[in-house]
């Protein structure tokens, strides 16, 4: 019996043996994987996140002079995509929040990517593939946020939240009217701050359930584009395949949308869901981040008619810095596309909304935003003009819209 025992305590220690090997073999790779991964997933954000000139950007003492004196908005940017830390100061990607200081910028537009097809082009898109599960997972996002894209969205606003709250103040989420105010009618304030406002792109992060509305807007969100790259349940994409309007369960959600008092956003949505939104829309209703065919005849950017629907609801056109947006990717052509939009439909309804960090190539990063103010003066624009378009006409349309309390 005892040998039997024997036999039986050595197999034990050896099948043990085993096992804790296999154990630290497992932990050896996955520790060789973290650093590899993380090294990647960096690598990635500076390879789509460029800049044609680097920073620093000299720029005259009339342009800077007047730069410090605006209260600036820009409706559009990306960062919450990729794993930098947005509170410390980087040399790569468009924005952080020292640089958003540093420029000046008193309301950015925080976009939301939740899914982006693959080979993704301007003319027509499948849903069929998605290229940001794989960056989910590079990036060690949580398992949930792998196959949902209602978690992806929430992932994204809750990382947005913890930089509020470690920002000591400096980030401040803009849910309603009353934190709009706090950052754009800051009365003797110690720091400078960054309002941030929570914006998603396409509506298939609600997959498919009206109800995950409520769950974005307690998240935070207060911004709602009804399509990114590709046709979902809600809207046309101007990239899809169909590329049709608005179906019955996108015009429920533009109603409940309004009821809620956030702001729709026609960023990327077909020539049929813009004029399906124009016809339902009871409020003022944005293009966050685009172009416009009278400058740039893309099939991304807006044509006059839909420039001139967009104006007419009381809201305004965020032009972008980026090359599908201007076709030559400089300051002076995206003031000419805010020039030809003002000369359109009044300079009441021109903005800025530059898809920093939105794995796109940029004339400069956002320290580089005083390069545009000096563009807008070449335009012959007045300091006056020129501060609507940097911010207050954004600033004046959020306050229309968003929530009183
Ligand atoms: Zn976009």
């Amino acid at each position: 019996m005892g040998g039997w025992n024997d036999i039986g305590l050595k197999r034990l220690n050896t099948q043990r043996r085993w096992r804790l090997r296999g154990l630290l073999i497992l932990v050896g790779v996955i520790l060789a994987i973290i650093p590899m991964l993380s090294f990647l997933s960096i690598k990635v954000d500076q390879s789509l996140n460029q800049v044609l000139v680097s920073p620093p950007y000299p720029t005259s003492p009339e342009a800077s002079t007047l730069h410090q004196t605006l209260q600036i908005a820009d409706l559009h940017a990306d960062p919450l995509l990729w794993n930098r830390n947005l509170l410390n100061r980087h040399g790569y990607g468009h924005i952080d929040i020292p640089r958003l200081v540093e420029a000046n910028v008193a309301l950015q537009g925080f976009g939301v990517v939740t899914k982006v097809p693959q080979d993704i082009n301007f003319e027509a898109n499948s849903a069929d593939t998605d290229q940001i599960t794989q960056l989910v997972i590079a990036q060690r996002w949580p398992p949930r946020t792998w196959r949902s894209l209602l978690q992806r969205a929430l992932y994204q606003a809750a990382k947005l939240q913890k930089i509020a709250e470690r920002s000591q103040g400096q980030v401040q989420i803009i849910t309603n009217i009353q934190s709009l105010d706090r950052v754009t009618q800051p009365s003797n304030q110690q720091i400078q701050t960054v309002g941030a406002l929570l914006g998603l792109e396409g509506a298939q992060a609600l997959e498919g359930q009206l109800s995950n509305l409520d769950k974005l807007f307690n998240a935070g969100f207060r911004q709602i584009g009804l399509t990114h790259f590709f046709d979902n349940e809600a809207a046309g994409s101007a990239h899809g395949m169909e590329q049709t309007g608005l179906t019955p369960f996108g015009r429920a959600l533009v109603q409940r949308i309004q009821a809620k008092h956030m702001v729709i956003d026609l960023a990327h949505a077909s020539t049929q869901t813009i004029d399906d939104v124009l016809a339902l829309s009871t409020a003022p209703v944005l293009a966050s981040h685009t172009g416009v065919k009278g400058t740039c005849n893309s099939p991304r950017n807006l044509s006059d008619a839909e420039v001139k629907g967009i104006a007419d609801t009381g809201g305004v056109i965020g032009i972008g810095l980026f090359e599908p947006a201007l076709c030559e990717p400089t300051l002076e052509s995206a003031a000419q596309a805010m020039r030809y939009v003002a000369d359109l439909v009044g300079v009441d309804h021109v903005a800025l909304g530059s898809d920093f960090d939105g794995a796109v190539t940029t004339p400069v990063d956002v320290s580089g935003l005083p390069l545009l103010t000096q563009a807008l003066m070449d335009q012959g624009f007045t300091a006056d003009e020129i501060a609507q378009i940097m911010g207050q006409n954004a600033i004046r349309m959020l306050r229309t819209v968003l929530p009183k309390e």
